[in-house]
């Protein structure tokens, strides 16, 4: 683990940022959401020796929401290859909310910009392989539970019947999408398979893991198997870098420096090699929907450690 960081130094940050969350606001336009705990926070580093050190609530589980769009876009990646999946989803940051529609009609043949807007991966969770949502859905929790080393990681039924009911806006990029022929088959059948991917359910230390296993070039910890080939966790990361962080990437990466995703459920990853993953969770959010306590955690072990890329 990096020298002097341990348990007590997470803990004393911890609790250094939380009135911060009182400056943000809990996710409400996927009612199950909401009920988020504003004042559940966590964080935790894993290191590539496969050391994890965490503070703060280390039980509960979040779901992934848009942090689940790295780990499709691995899997659409591995499944299809590149060039399959950049003719139909671009490369370019877009300095546009996450829901953000406009764009798709400016870019012809409407391919959504990048994968980590919400067009984006709704068209990548159409790629992934499998004849029905729950098949697709199943691939992906399998390659989680590989991340992970653990098997009991689920998607949180609640959250995903909550977007699915009130996805208004996403539902109008797929089929959007689909008349311009980005997506095919049913729009409904692939909002199913992208809710529930968006609902999985993993706690802090999973993520960080998670992030760790794609600062090791897409290595598992302990044994060395590759995962994820090297070169696509490159891209998942250099995505990471340029629209991880929804149109606050730039000032992000100003300010911190590292590959990191971000969802609305207030978690974020983040990944930088020779160093491992790092993982914060705060229900409360900035305008852009970025978690307030978890950017300024960030910050800090960034500034810290010294673990800008740039
Ligand atoms: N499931 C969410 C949505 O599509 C994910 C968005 C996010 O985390 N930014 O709206």
């Amino acid at each position: 683990m990096a020298k002097n960081l341990t348990k007590e130094v997470l803990e004393d940050w911890l609790e250094n940022v939380r009135p911060l969350a009182r400056d943000g606001k809990v996710a409400d336009y996927i009612p199950a959401l909401a009920k988020q705990d504003p004042d559940e926070l966590a964080v935790a580093v894993y290191d590539l020796d496969g050391e994890c050190i965490s503070a703060g609530n280390l039980v509960c589980c979040f779901t992934l929401q848009s942090i689940s769009k790295v780990l499709s876009l691995a899997l659409a990646l591995m499944d299809n290859g590149e060039e399959y999946v950049f003719e139909r989803v671009g490369m370019e940051p877009t300095g546009d909310p996450f829901h953000s529609i406009y764009r798709l009609e400016q870019h012809a043949p409407s391919k959504p910009l990048n994968p980590m807007i919400n067009a984006g991966a709704l068209a990548v969770t159409n790629m992934i392989h499998g004849a029905t949502p729950d098949e697709k859905v199943g691939r992906l929790l399998s390659f989680i539970h590989e991340m992970t080393d653990d098997q009991s990681i689920r998607y949180n039924e609640d959250v995903a019947v909550s977007e699915f009911q009130t996805a208004y806006l996403n539902r109008s990029l797929c089929y959007y999408m689909k008349q311009h022929g980005v997506i095919e088959g049913s729009v409904e059948e692939n909002l199913d398979a992208y809710t529930k991917q968006c609902a999985i359910e993993v706690n802090i230390n999973h993520l960080a893991r998670i992030g760790a296993i794609f600062a090791n070039d897409g290595k598992d910890l302990e044994s060395g198997r590759q995962i994820i080939p090297r070169h696509l966790a490159r891209i998942c990361k250099t995505f990471m870098v340029t629209c991880g962080m929804y149109d606050a990437s730039g000032s992000f990466a100003i300010r911190v420096g590292i590959p990191a995703k971000s969802g609305v459920s207030g978690a974020v990853v983040g990944s930088v090699n020779g160093f491992g993953g790092i993982a914060v969770y705060g229900a409360a959010l900035d305008e852009k929907g970025n978690s307030v306590v978890g950017l300024k955690l960030l910050e800090l072990l960034a500034n810290r450690y010294d673990l800008s890329i740039f």
